[in-house]
């Protein structure tokens, strides 16, 4: 088992649903532990630059008006294989697709508003977590 840390964010549905805690508590359950956390209210070009790899996407510009629609809350979570293990947790990006018992199936309403973002990979991960905190805003450090 490999241990690992992965980016995290509640997206601006969850937040407002006020399941940040429930989220928080499946994190705990799974073993993933909370190695750094801020909420924050992205800007466009935060937004834009975040998810720059779907630029040529059709959904990309109603992925960022809805990324900057309010307060996310953003984490690097870690424990053995937590990049796997978050999206596992997470369920399928469309929610109607997403396994019973999983975030997105119990959260999320559409593929738009669908309440969580984990990074992918490993090289995604190393990358997003730099997008957002400082190495010494990591714990361990
Ligand atoms: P995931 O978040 O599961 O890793 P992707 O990286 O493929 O999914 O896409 C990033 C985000 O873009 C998704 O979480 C979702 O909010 C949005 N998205 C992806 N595909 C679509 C789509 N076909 N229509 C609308 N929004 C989409
Ligand atoms: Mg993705």
């Amino acid at each position: 088992m490999a241990l690992e840390r992965t980016l995290s964010i509640i997206k601006p549905d969850a937040v407002a649903k006020n399941v940040v805690g429930e989220i928080y508590a499946r994190f705990e359950k799974a073993g993933l532990k909370v190695a750094a956390a801020k909420m924050k209210h992205l800007s466009r070009k935060e937004a834009e630059g975040f998810y720059a790899v779907h630029r040529e996407r059709p959904f990309f510009n109603a992925l960022v008006e809805f990324m900057i629609s309010g307060p996310v809350m953003i984490q690097v979570l870690q424990g053995d294989n937590a990049i796997l293990k978050n999206r596992e947790l997470m369920g399928a990006t469309n929610p109607k697709d997403a396994a019973k018992g999983t975030i997105r199936a119990d959260f999320a309403d559409s593929i738009d508003a669908n309440a969580v973002h984990g990074s992918d990979a490993a090289e995604t991960a190393a990358v997003e977590i730099a997008y957002f905190f400082a190495a010494t805003e990591v714990f361990p450090r």
